[in-house]
């Protein structure tokens, strides 16, 4: 079991904390993602889907709406 934590890294952009992340609609594992806001080179789609899933997945406090992840409350 993986310690259950909030997305504090990685789906979370550390340059400028917001999560709003530029996924385009033709997403596929390895395209790689960047903030919205920034333009910040995050880390690739598998990577961070697969950080999402262990913390909740899109039915937790995150949720996946038109290529783009946000964080629910
Ligand atoms: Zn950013």
């Amino acid at each position: 079991m993986v310690d259950a934590k909030y997305l504090n890294h990685k789906l979370e952009c550390p340059y400028c904390e917001t999560i709003r992340l530029r996924i385009p609609e033709d997403v596929d594992p390895g395209t790689p993602i960047s903030c919205e806001d920034c333009g910040q080179f995050l880390g690739i789609w598998d990577e961070l889907l697969t950080d999402l899933e262990k913390q909740g997945g899109t039915d937790g406090v995150f949720r996946l709406d038109k290529g783009r992840i946000r964080k629910i409350g």
